[in-house]
């Protein structure tokens, strides 16, 4: 087809066929296209993707190549993990090459994980429980409570009565059967998890009776410690090298039923660290995000918020700022919340906020609009940010004001966001370039550690062939970049970091 349109007083004469012709209307063409015009257009796109203007250096160009090759692949076979639920698809992400190189890969801090999901829950039923004063009860919705108590605990409303675990276990003749159904109330997984979770209600109420038994263990003052220096370990294994915990600072109890209070919680995580960072001096160390739960009533939010201010003050170096958790759908909204979180401007107080916000499918709703109000209240990062692609002009705020969105992909997966991770919205947002870092949310309830799986599936799954080393580095380089850190172990953070990229790179090159 032949047409000649009239530009800046200029008669052009165009040459169109087939599916060009509307593009011959658009700005980009006003021919036939030119192959280099085209390949221009492709790196400018290019560009804009996280990691885009990452210039990697010849060793990385070559192990980049080989990432490709093995992403080529994956992408080729009849079962591809991002593409089926995690608990299906972990076996196969763990024959996975890519997945080896990635747990080798120093992948900076971890942003959001929360306290009471910290630790693989094997250690807590098949260390915690073994100790000695540990009682155990069976509640009438099939799931189970722990207490530790040097006398028989009294029944409580859901628990009338009250068992040792050694007398119990001495009368088993094989205990695995036990631990693994004790190991069933304190994780999601399941062998299939499509029929066990038809719905988010579904999951999400699995989901959160799993934090209920899960706290009569760690709330015991000697267990929280060892399962805090346990959970780093675990993180320094997977090479993180810094962790931001969400944590509700809940009371913690002695043996013989006093209790300790938050500040004892915030104390007992500085002296842990600085004993993990003593034993392993490049980890950086922990900061708390002090969370309280959204179902709470205004009037406890703004004393949450006043103690977090105070906290935060007493405690500079461990306190990171605030959050409200709980589902987003069946909760309160942020701006319902708005006297309470407005509290710290009109006092001239600070206290940073890192507000989970659109982790929701529920497109329109008023839980839709955290994701702007979050932004309007200041947040530091956005935890989930799943709903984030929808609202351009959020988007646009987030992007200006160099708001991280903490992506947690195996989380949003199995809590029936997306079923097909090539499908997340957060694709939208590793293409634009948006400031984006990885993260892992609960990952002793989803059977996962440290931070790799989730990086398998941003970096295979999300970003897709597009996704390159330079991605890796990027995302790798924005946790210690968006974190709390103050500027100077930002950038302590950062030279050591570089210092085990090389590494990484130099023993992986070949
Ligand atoms: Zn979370």
């Amino acid at each position: 087809m032949v047409i000649s349109v009239r530009k800046g007083g200029e008669l052009r004469v165009l040459t169109c066929w087939g599916p060009l012709f509307l593009l011959c209307f658009g700005v980009v063409c006003n021919a036939a296209p030119d192959p280099s015009q085209r390949d221009s257009l492709m790196r400018q796109e290019t560009s804009r993707q996280i990691g885009g203007k990452v210039t990697l250096t010849a060793a990385e160009m070559k192990l980049d190549a080989r990432l490709r090759g093995m992403k080529e692949h994956e992408m080729s076979l009849p079962s591809f993990p991002p593409a089926i639920h995690f608990f299906k698809a972990k076996p196969l992400i763990e024959k996975s090459p890519i997945f080896t190189l990635l747990q080798k890969m120093p992948k900076g801090g971890a942003l959001h994980i929360h306290s009471s999901t910290l630790v693989g829950v094997d250690w807590l039923v098949r260390n915690v429980t073994y100790r000695h004063h540990c009682y155990i009860c069976f509640t009438r919705d099939q799931s189970v409570r722990f207490v530790f108590s040097t006398g028989h605990p009294w029944p409580t409303w859901d628990c009338f009565y009250w068992y040792l675990l050694e007398t119990l276990r001495a009368e088993m003749g094989d205990p695995a059967p036990f631990d693994n159904s004790l190991i069933q109330n304190l994780t999601l997984f399941t062998e299939d998890p499509d029929v066990a979770y038809p719905s988010q209600d579904v999951v999400w109420e699995k989901f959160e009776k799993a934090f209920v038994v899960a706290s009569g263990l760690i709330t015991h003052a000697p267990v929280l410690r060892d399962y805090l220096y346990k959970g780093l370990e675990e993180l320094h294994r997977d090479n993180i090298m810094y962790l931001e915990l969400r944590s509700g600072l809940a009371r913690t109890y002695e043996l013989d039923g006093s209790v300790h209070d938050k500040v004892w919680y915030l104390k007992t995580i500085q002296e842990v660290t600085q004993k993990f960072v003593k034993d392993h001096p490049d980890f950086l160390g922990t900061r708390i995000i002090i969370t309280v739960h959204r179902t709470l009533s205004v009037s406890r939010v703004k004393a949450a918020v006043m103690d977090a201010i105070q906290m935060q003050r007493d405690f500079p170096n461990v306190v990171a700022g605030f959050d409200l958790v709980g589902r987003e759908d069946s909760g309160r909204n942020l701006w319902y919340f708005r006297d309470a979180l407005l509290l710290p401007a009109n006092l001239g107080l600070v206290l940073p906020y890192f507000f989970h916000a659109g982790e929701t499918d529920e497109e329109g709703t008023d839980v839709d609009e955290n994701i702007l109000d979050a932004l309007l209240l200041n947040t530091t990062r956005i935890g989930h940010g799943y709903a984030l692609p929808h609202h351009p002009l959020a988007k646009e705020l987030s992007r200006a004001g160099n708001v991280a969105v903490e992506l947690c992909p195996i989380s949003n997966q199995v809590l029936k966001l997306v079923s097909d991770l090539r499908n997340h919205p957060a694709a939208v947002l590793m293409s634009e370039g948006h400031p984006l870092v990885i993260s892992s949310d609960d990952p002793s309830l989803f059977g996962n550690a440290g931070l790799s799986y989730d990086f398998y599936q941003a970096f295979v799954g999300i970003g897709g062939l597009k996704a390159n080393l330079g991605t890796l580095k990027e995302l790798a380089a924005n946790s210690i970049k968006y974190s709390s850190l103050p500027p100077h172990l930002k950038d302590a953070g950062l030279v050591l970091w570089g210092k085990k990229w090389d590494m990484f790179i130099s023993t992986n090159v070949y």
